[in-house]
């Protein structure tokens, strides 16, 4: 087990009194690490969450592993909102892996994309750096994620990281939304992940589309 100041990895699954500090936070920062891009190929590795607080848990998935119960009651919890990045990748894996429903969420891309209309940067790295001012490290993105019991200082140190500005993002994002007008359009496309999630896992592709 390693616990670093506000940061805690454990194994397969949060311990309850974690789970509770979680279940009171109004808005959690979530986030995934898998094997690839692939949910019925790559498995899930690695399950981050973070309150207002900055308190991050790492929680390392087994291979085989079907669930996570008390990560399931924190994520399907109605009453907070989880926040991530590009929701429609994470929601897929949880669901795939470990029949999570993820709910209610804020999606930071979305939100990015219907927001900041001046630029086509979207990624988080790109979002941090314009309305945080800071650079995000993102070498260890594409990294073996799969080593879970092992995994080094800077995976762990990246795997934190991707989820401590979320919040703030979303804050910073709701906050521009409402000025465009723009925030209920949100919530509308929010609600929708869910369903683009149940297309993905059985492969349709632009249904919504002409041809
Ligand atoms: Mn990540």
């Amino acid at each position: 087990m390693v616990n670093l100041e506000n940061f805690l990895a454990c194994d397969r699954d949060l311990d309850p009194d974690t789970a509770q500090r979680y279940l009171q936070a109004e808005a959690i920062a979530l986030d995934t690490e898998t094997m690839g891009l692939v949910p019925q190929r790559d498995r899930l590795c690695l399950v981050q969450l973070c309150d207002a607080s900055g308190f991050v848990s790492a929680i390392r998935i087994q291979p085989g592993q079907l669930e996570a119960p008390q990560l399931k009651r924190v994520l399907e919890n109605s009453n907070s909102v989880k926040v991530i990045h590009f929701a429609r990748f994470d929601v897929a894996a949880l669901r795939y892996h470990l029949g999570i429903d993820t709910a209610p969420i804020f999606c930071t891309k979305i939100a990015s994309k219907l927001a900041r209309t001046y630029t086509s940067s979207h990624g988080l790295k790109g979002l941090v750096q314009d309305l945080e001012g800071v650079e995000l490290d993102k070498s260890a993105q594409s990294s073996d994620w799969g080593n879970a019991a092992n995994l080094s200082e800077q995976q762990l140190s990246y795997a934190a990281n991707d989820v401590r500005y979320l919040l703030g993002l979303r804050e910073k994002l709701i906050g521009m939304l409402d000025r465009e007008g723009r925030l209920e359009l949100a919530q509308q496309a929010f609600g929708c992940v869910s369903v683009m999630v149940s297309l993905d896992l059985l492969h349709y592709k632009n249904i919504f589309e002409h041809s």
